[in-house]
Protein backbone atom coordinates (compact mmCIF):
# COMPACT_ATOMS: atom_id res chain seq x y z
CA UNK A 1 0.00 0.00 0.00
CA UNK A 2 0.74 3.52 -0.63
CA UNK A 3 2.02 5.69 2.34
CA UNK A 4 0.71 8.65 3.18
CA UNK A 5 2.19 11.74 2.14
CA UNK A 6 2.96 12.60 5.66
CA UNK A 7 3.78 9.40 7.12
CA UNK A 8 6.54 8.57 3.75
CA UNK A 9 8.05 12.27 4.89
CA UNK A 10 8.12 11.82 9.05
CA UNK A 11 11.86 10.62 9.82
CA UNK A 12 11.70 7.74 12.08
CA UNK A 13 13.13 7.99 16.03
CA UNK A 14 16.59 7.11 16.01
CA UNK A 15 15.86 6.12 19.73
CA UNK A 16 13.14 3.08 18.24
CA UNK A 17 15.70 2.42 15.31
CA UNK A 18 18.65 1.77 17.70
CA UNK A 19 15.79 -0.41 19.84
CA UNK A 20 14.90 -2.37 17.02
CA UNK A 21 18.62 -3.18 15.95
CA UNK A 22 19.48 -3.65 19.45
CA UNK A 23 16.56 -6.04 19.83
CA UNK A 24 18.69 -8.71 17.50
CA UNK A 25 22.10 -8.70 19.15
CA UNK A 26 22.22 -11.15 21.99
CA UNK A 27 23.47 -9.92 25.46
CA UNK A 28 23.37 -6.23 24.33
CA UNK A 29 23.66 -3.44 27.12
CA UNK A 30 20.40 -1.31 26.15
CA UNK A 31 21.51 2.20 27.17
CA UNK A 32 18.88 4.07 24.37
CA UNK A 33 15.87 3.58 25.74
CA UNK A 34 13.89 6.09 28.33
CA UNK A 35 12.92 2.81 30.09
CA UNK A 36 12.82 3.02 33.82
CA UNK A 37 14.20 -0.39 35.23
CA UNK A 38 11.89 -0.50 38.78
CA UNK A 39 8.78 -2.07 38.43
CA UNK A 40 5.36 0.03 38.85
CA UNK A 41 4.59 0.03 42.75
CA UNK A 42 2.46 -2.78 43.76
CA UNK A 43 -0.32 -0.59 45.45
CA UNK A 44 -0.92 1.03 42.20
CA UNK A 45 -0.89 -2.53 40.26
CA UNK A 46 -3.28 -3.27 42.67
CA UNK A 47 -5.64 -0.72 42.41
CA UNK A 48 -5.85 -1.25 38.98
CA UNK A 49 -6.42 -5.03 38.79
CA UNK A 50 -9.34 -4.51 41.38
CA UNK A 51 -10.82 -1.82 39.40
CA UNK A 52 -10.83 -4.47 36.46
CA UNK A 53 -12.47 -6.89 38.61
CA UNK A 54 -15.09 -4.22 39.85
CA UNK A 55 -16.37 -4.23 36.32
CA UNK A 56 -14.85 -0.58 35.82
CA UNK A 57 -13.79 -1.71 32.04
CA UNK A 58 -16.24 0.60 30.06
CA UNK A 59 -15.97 4.26 28.16
CA UNK A 60 -14.59 6.70 30.54
CA UNK A 61 -15.46 10.81 29.86
CA UNK A 62 -12.93 11.55 27.05
CA UNK A 63 -10.92 14.14 30.16
CA UNK A 64 -10.69 11.29 32.11
CA UNK A 65 -13.11 10.20 35.04
CA UNK A 66 -13.49 13.38 37.82
CA UNK A 67 -11.59 11.27 40.67
CA UNK A 68 -8.89 11.73 38.99
CA UNK A 69 -8.93 15.11 37.48
CA UNK A 70 -9.88 16.34 41.23
CA UNK A 71 -6.83 14.66 42.38
CA UNK A 72 -4.74 16.11 39.74
CA UNK A 73 -5.70 19.49 40.03
CA UNK A 74 -5.12 19.04 44.19
CA UNK A 75 -1.14 17.52 42.89
CA UNK A 76 -0.52 20.40 40.33
CA UNK A 77 -1.34 23.41 42.58
CA UNK A 78 0.52 21.67 45.73
CA UNK A 79 3.30 20.08 43.74
CA UNK A 80 3.99 22.58 41.04
CA UNK A 81 2.75 25.92 42.41
CA UNK A 82 -0.04 25.75 39.05
CA UNK A 83 -3.38 26.88 41.00
CA UNK A 84 -5.60 24.86 38.64
CA UNK A 85 -9.00 23.09 39.16
CA UNK A 86 -10.41 20.01 38.02
CA UNK A 87 -12.10 21.26 34.44
CA UNK A 88 -8.41 22.57 33.86
CA UNK A 89 -6.57 18.89 34.03
CA UNK A 90 -7.02 16.35 30.71
CA UNK A 91 -6.36 12.75 31.28
CA UNK A 92 -4.46 11.89 28.13
CA UNK A 93 -2.80 8.54 26.75
CA UNK A 94 0.57 9.15 28.20
CA UNK A 95 2.04 12.87 27.63
CA UNK A 96 2.47 11.62 23.90
CA UNK A 97 -1.34 12.21 23.25
CA UNK A 98 -1.60 15.28 25.22
CA UNK A 99 0.88 16.61 23.17
CA UNK A 100 -0.67 15.71 19.69
CA UNK A 101 -4.29 16.30 20.68
CA UNK A 102 -3.15 20.09 21.83
CA UNK A 103 -0.67 20.67 18.56
CA UNK A 104 -3.80 19.51 16.62
CA UNK A 105 -6.21 21.65 18.78
CA UNK A 106 -3.66 24.82 18.84
CA UNK A 107 -1.31 25.21 15.92
CA UNK A 108 -2.14 25.41 12.27
CA UNK A 109 -1.04 23.67 9.40
CA UNK A 110 1.48 25.48 7.42
CA UNK A 111 2.37 27.31 11.02
CA UNK A 112 5.93 27.09 12.22
CA UNK A 113 6.89 25.99 16.00
CA UNK A 114 9.90 26.72 18.14
CA UNK A 115 11.63 23.82 19.57
CA UNK A 116 15.31 22.95 21.11
CA UNK A 117 18.14 21.56 19.05
CA UNK A 118 18.21 18.89 20.63
CA UNK A 119 15.33 18.07 21.93
CA UNK A 120 13.24 14.92 21.89
CA UNK A 121 12.26 13.78 18.18
CA UNK A 122 8.63 12.81 18.90
CA UNK A 123 7.74 16.66 18.65
CA UNK A 124 9.06 16.99 15.51
CA UNK A 125 7.55 13.80 14.24
CA UNK A 126 4.46 14.64 15.54
CA UNK A 127 4.71 18.68 13.71
CA UNK A 128 5.55 16.72 10.89
CA UNK A 129 2.61 15.14 10.40
CA UNK A 130 0.22 18.05 11.43
CA UNK A 131 2.34 20.07 8.61
CA UNK A 132 3.49 22.45 11.41
CA UNK A 133 7.13 23.52 10.46
CA UNK A 134 9.92 22.63 13.13
CA UNK A 135 12.18 25.30 13.82
CA UNK A 136 14.88 24.47 16.19
CA UNK A 137 16.53 26.87 18.22
CA UNK A 138 20.50 25.89 19.60
CA UNK A 139 20.75 24.66 22.95
CA UNK A 140 24.22 26.15 23.82
CA UNK A 141 26.64 24.33 26.12
CA UNK A 142 28.11 27.50 27.08
CA UNK A 143 24.38 28.07 28.88
CA UNK A 144 23.81 24.33 30.23
CA UNK A 145 21.40 23.83 27.56
CA UNK A 146 19.26 26.13 28.80
CA UNK A 147 17.05 28.31 25.77
CA UNK A 148 17.78 31.22 26.29
CA UNK A 149 15.25 34.18 24.90
CA UNK A 150 18.25 35.68 22.88
CA UNK A 151 18.62 32.87 20.90
CA UNK A 152 14.91 32.43 20.20
CA UNK A 153 14.09 35.31 19.50
CA UNK A 154 15.56 36.08 15.63
CA UNK A 155 13.83 32.84 14.63
CA UNK A 156 10.03 33.94 15.60
CA UNK A 157 8.40 35.12 11.54
CA UNK A 158 4.43 36.06 11.30
CA UNK A 159 4.10 31.95 10.71
CA UNK A 160 5.24 31.20 14.42
CA UNK A 161 2.31 30.02 16.57
CA UNK A 162 4.13 28.02 19.49
CA UNK A 163 7.08 27.31 21.12
CA UNK A 164 7.89 23.68 22.66
CA UNK A 165 9.92 23.99 26.31
CA UNK A 166 10.86 20.55 27.72
CA UNK A 167 12.48 21.00 31.85
CA UNK A 168 13.95 18.94 33.05
CA UNK A 169 14.65 18.19 29.26
CA UNK A 170 15.18 15.33 27.35
CA UNK A 171 17.76 14.46 25.84
CA UNK A 172 19.85 17.37 27.82
CA UNK A 173 18.59 16.62 31.55
CA UNK A 174 18.94 20.68 31.28
CA UNK A 175 16.56 22.26 34.29
CA UNK A 176 15.85 25.56 33.05
CA UNK A 177 16.25 28.36 35.94
CA UNK A 178 13.54 30.99 36.41
CA UNK A 179 15.34 33.75 34.86
CA UNK A 180 15.71 32.20 31.67
CA UNK A 181 12.35 30.92 31.93
CA UNK A 182 10.54 34.46 32.62
CA UNK A 183 12.89 36.05 29.78
CA UNK A 184 10.79 32.97 27.74
CA UNK A 185 7.21 33.52 28.83
CA UNK A 186 7.72 37.95 28.11
CA UNK A 187 8.98 37.34 24.31
CA UNK A 188 6.10 34.56 24.17
CA UNK A 189 3.72 37.09 25.49
CA UNK A 190 5.47 39.79 22.80
CA UNK A 191 4.92 37.75 20.05
CA UNK A 192 1.81 36.04 20.99
CA UNK A 193 3.13 32.22 21.31
CA UNK A 194 1.65 29.49 22.56
CA UNK A 195 3.77 27.82 25.03
CA UNK A 196 3.77 23.98 25.04
CA UNK A 197 5.57 22.98 28.51
CA UNK A 198 6.38 19.50 28.59
CA UNK A 199 7.17 18.95 32.44
CA UNK A 200 6.93 14.81 32.21
CA UNK A 201 10.38 14.61 34.39
CA UNK A 202 8.86 17.16 37.10
CA UNK A 203 9.51 14.71 40.10
CA UNK A 204 13.14 13.91 38.67
CA UNK A 205 14.97 17.44 39.46
CA UNK A 206 18.54 16.54 41.18
CA UNK A 207 19.56 19.29 42.29
CA UNK A 208 16.72 21.39 44.27
CA UNK A 209 13.16 21.97 42.78
CA UNK A 210 12.54 22.58 39.23
CA UNK A 211 10.99 26.19 37.78
CA UNK A 212 7.28 25.35 35.86
CA UNK A 213 6.20 27.64 33.67
CA UNK A 214 2.30 27.98 34.45
CA UNK A 215 2.74 30.16 37.66
CA UNK A 216 4.77 32.63 35.30
CA UNK A 217 1.60 32.68 32.95
CA UNK A 218 -0.26 36.14 33.64
CA UNK A 219 -2.48 35.97 30.24
CA UNK A 220 -3.61 32.19 29.64
CA UNK A 221 -0.99 30.63 26.94
CA UNK A 222 0.30 27.71 29.07
CA UNK A 223 -0.10 24.18 28.27
CA UNK A 224 1.83 21.84 30.59
CA UNK A 225 2.62 18.35 29.72
CA UNK A 226 3.08 15.66 32.78
CA UNK A 227 2.77 12.10 32.80
CA UNK A 228 2.80 8.75 35.08
CA UNK A 229 5.48 7.15 32.55
CA UNK A 230 8.53 8.38 34.93
CA UNK A 231 7.47 9.20 37.93
CA UNK A 232 6.03 5.82 39.09
CA UNK A 233 7.61 3.74 36.36
CA UNK A 234 4.49 3.35 34.52
CA UNK A 235 5.50 3.34 30.83
CA UNK A 236 3.27 0.76 29.40
CA UNK A 237 0.31 2.32 31.13
CA UNK A 238 -0.45 5.32 28.67
CA UNK A 239 -1.21 7.67 31.51
CA UNK A 240 -0.33 11.18 31.19
CA UNK A 241 -2.03 14.59 31.66
CA UNK A 242 -1.92 18.46 30.61
CA UNK A 243 -2.98 21.41 32.51
CA UNK A 244 -4.43 23.97 30.54
CA UNK A 245 -5.92 27.80 31.30
CA UNK A 246 -9.16 28.08 32.47
CA UNK A 247 -11.55 27.37 29.40
CA UNK A 248 -9.50 25.76 27.08
CA UNK A 249 -10.14 21.90 27.72
CA UNK A 250 -13.39 21.18 26.19
CA UNK A 251 -10.64 22.11 22.81
CA UNK A 252 -8.72 19.52 23.81
CA UNK A 253 -10.96 16.74 24.50
CA UNK A 254 -12.91 17.62 21.27
CA UNK A 255 -9.56 16.37 19.78
CA UNK A 256 -8.90 13.48 21.63
CA UNK A 257 -11.97 12.39 20.74
CA UNK A 258 -11.21 10.99 17.52
CA UNK A 259 -7.95 10.04 18.55
CA UNK A 260 -7.91 7.98 21.73
CA UNK A 261 -11.38 8.95 22.85
CA UNK A 262 -10.42 8.20 26.81
CA UNK A 263 -7.68 6.68 28.62
CA UNK A 264 -8.07 2.77 29.85
CA UNK A 265 -10.28 3.06 32.37
CA UNK A 266 -8.70 0.41 34.76
CA UNK A 267 -5.56 2.46 34.16
CA UNK A 268 -6.68 5.41 35.64
CA UNK A 269 -7.42 3.74 38.55
CA UNK A 270 -4.04 2.98 38.63
CA UNK A 271 -2.62 6.64 38.59
CA UNK A 272 -5.39 7.44 41.05
CA UNK A 273 -3.80 4.93 43.40
CA UNK A 274 -0.32 6.59 42.38
CA UNK A 275 -1.24 10.01 43.00
CA UNK A 276 -3.23 9.63 46.00
CA UNK A 277 -0.82 6.66 47.82
CA UNK A 278 2.30 6.96 49.47
CA UNK A 279 5.26 8.86 47.48
CA UNK A 280 8.25 7.43 49.09
CA UNK A 281 8.54 5.25 45.63
CA UNK A 282 8.80 8.73 43.78
CA UNK A 283 12.23 10.07 45.99
CA UNK A 284 13.27 6.13 46.04
CA UNK A 285 13.51 6.30 42.26
CA UNK A 286 15.05 9.59 41.87
CA UNK A 287 17.63 9.44 44.48
CA UNK A 288 18.30 6.44 42.57
CA UNK A 289 19.04 8.21 39.40
CA UNK A 290 20.99 11.06 41.32
CA UNK A 291 23.63 8.30 42.46
CA UNK A 292 23.72 6.78 38.83
CA UNK A 293 24.14 10.60 37.39
CA UNK A 294 27.36 11.20 39.89
CA UNK A 295 28.71 7.70 39.09
CA UNK A 296 28.68 7.96 35.33
CA UNK A 297 29.55 11.71 35.24
CA UNK A 298 32.42 10.85 37.74
CA UNK A 299 33.75 8.40 35.88
CA UNK A 300 33.62 9.83 32.32
CA UNK A 301 35.34 12.84 34.06
CA UNK A 302 38.20 10.87 35.34
CA UNK A 303 39.02 9.43 31.86
CA UNK A 304 38.28 12.52 30.41
CA UNK A 305 35.41 12.34 27.65
CA UNK A 306 33.32 15.63 27.58
CA UNK A 307 29.96 15.03 28.46
CA UNK A 308 26.55 17.18 29.80
CA UNK A 309 26.22 16.34 33.60
CA UNK A 310 22.44 16.13 33.67
CA UNK A 311 20.33 18.34 36.94
CA UNK A 312 17.12 16.64 35.94
CA UNK A 313 15.12 13.95 34.01
CA UNK A 314 17.52 10.40 33.47
CA UNK A 315 20.00 11.07 30.15
CA UNK A 316 23.27 12.25 29.90
CA UNK A 317 24.54 13.50 26.58
CA UNK A 318 28.25 12.10 25.72
CA UNK A 319 30.50 14.34 23.46
CA UNK A 320 32.15 11.65 20.85
CA UNK A 321 33.65 13.85 18.52
CA UNK A 322 37.09 12.78 19.76
CA UNK A 323 36.53 9.45 18.33
CA UNK A 324 35.73 11.22 15.01
CA UNK A 325 32.08 10.65 14.74
CA UNK A 326 30.90 13.82 14.04
CA UNK A 327 27.81 15.51 12.15
CA UNK A 328 25.89 12.56 10.15
CA UNK A 329 28.53 10.27 11.06
CA UNK A 330 26.94 9.92 14.30
CA UNK A 331 25.54 7.34 13.71
CA UNK A 332 28.39 5.42 12.59
CA UNK A 333 29.55 5.37 15.77
CA UNK A 334 26.53 4.08 16.81
CA UNK A 335 25.88 1.24 14.61
CA UNK A 336 29.71 0.59 15.43
CA UNK A 337 29.50 0.76 19.44
CA UNK A 338 26.38 -1.80 19.38
CA UNK A 339 28.14 -4.04 16.88
CA UNK A 340 31.75 -4.44 18.54
CA UNK A 341 30.91 -3.40 21.89
CA UNK A 342 27.53 -4.46 21.73
CA UNK A 343 25.91 -1.09 23.58
CA UNK A 344 23.33 0.33 22.31
CA UNK A 345 23.16 4.16 22.43
CA UNK A 346 21.26 7.07 20.52
CA UNK A 347 22.88 9.09 17.95
CA UNK A 348 22.47 12.86 18.45
CA UNK A 349 21.62 13.78 15.03
CA UNK A 350 18.26 12.48 16.16
CA UNK A 351 17.66 15.11 18.63
CA UNK A 352 18.19 18.02 16.38
CA UNK A 353 20.55 18.89 12.92
CA UNK A 354 23.09 20.39 15.28
CA UNK A 355 23.63 17.64 17.73
CA UNK A 356 25.98 14.71 15.75
CA UNK A 357 28.59 15.29 18.32
CA UNK A 358 27.03 13.82 21.34
CA UNK A 359 25.30 10.18 21.77
CA UNK A 360 22.66 9.94 24.75
CA UNK A 361 22.33 7.79 27.34
CA UNK A 362 20.06 6.72 29.39
CA UNK A 363 20.55 6.67 33.25
CA UNK A 364 17.39 4.37 33.80
CA UNK A 365 19.18 1.30 33.46
CA UNK A 366 19.99 -1.23 36.82
CA UNK A 367 23.58 0.43 37.61
CA UNK A 368 25.81 -2.54 37.71
CA UNK A 369 24.95 -2.66 33.63
CA UNK A 370 24.82 1.05 32.68
CA UNK A 371 28.78 0.93 34.23
CA UNK A 372 29.82 -1.56 32.24
CA UNK A 373 27.70 0.06 29.16
CA UNK A 374 29.39 3.47 30.04
CA UNK A 375 32.69 1.75 30.40
CA UNK A 376 32.68 0.08 26.89
CA UNK A 377 32.08 3.64 25.27
CA UNK A 378 34.74 5.53 26.81
CA UNK A 379 37.02 2.64 25.49
CA UNK A 380 35.76 3.16 22.29
CA UNK A 381 35.56 6.73 22.04
CA UNK A 382 39.79 7.01 23.05
CA UNK A 383 40.30 3.63 20.86
CA UNK A 384 38.79 5.10 17.75
CA UNK A 385 40.01 8.76 18.15
CA UNK A 386 43.46 7.35 17.34
N1 LIG B 1 8.08 14.08 26.84
C1 LIG B 1 9.36 13.71 27.00
C2 LIG B 1 10.40 14.78 27.08
C3 LIG B 1 9.73 12.37 27.05
O1 LIG B 1 11.01 12.03 27.21
C4 LIG B 1 8.72 11.38 26.96
C5 LIG B 1 9.06 9.96 26.94
O2 LIG B 1 10.18 9.54 26.79
C6 LIG B 1 7.40 11.81 26.81
C7 LIG B 1 7.11 13.16 26.76
C8 LIG B 1 6.27 10.84 26.66
O3 LIG B 1 5.80 10.35 27.83
P1 LIG B 1 4.56 9.39 27.89
O4 LIG B 1 5.08 8.02 28.18
O5 LIG B 1 3.74 9.94 29.00
O6 LIG B 1 3.83 9.46 26.60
Amino acid sequence: MRPSEPIAAMPRSGIREVMELANSIDGAIRLETGEPNFNTPAHICEAAAQAAFDGFTKYTPNAGVMPLREALAAKVTERNGIDATAEQVVVTSGAVAGLYSSMVSLVDPGAEMLLGDPSWPNYAQMMQLLKITPVHFPLRAEADLVPQAADVEPLITERTQAILLNSPGNPTGAVTDAAALADLMELARRHDLVVFSDEVYDEISFDGPYTPAAPLDTDGRVITFFSFSKTYAMTGWRVGYLVVPPGVSPLIVRAQEPITSCVNAPAQMGALAAVTGPQDCVAEMRDAYRQRRDLVTGFLTGRGIPHVRPRGAFYLMVDVSRSGSTGSTGKDFVLRLLNERQVAVVPGDTFGPGSGRFVRISLATAPDLLMEGVARLADAVEEWGG
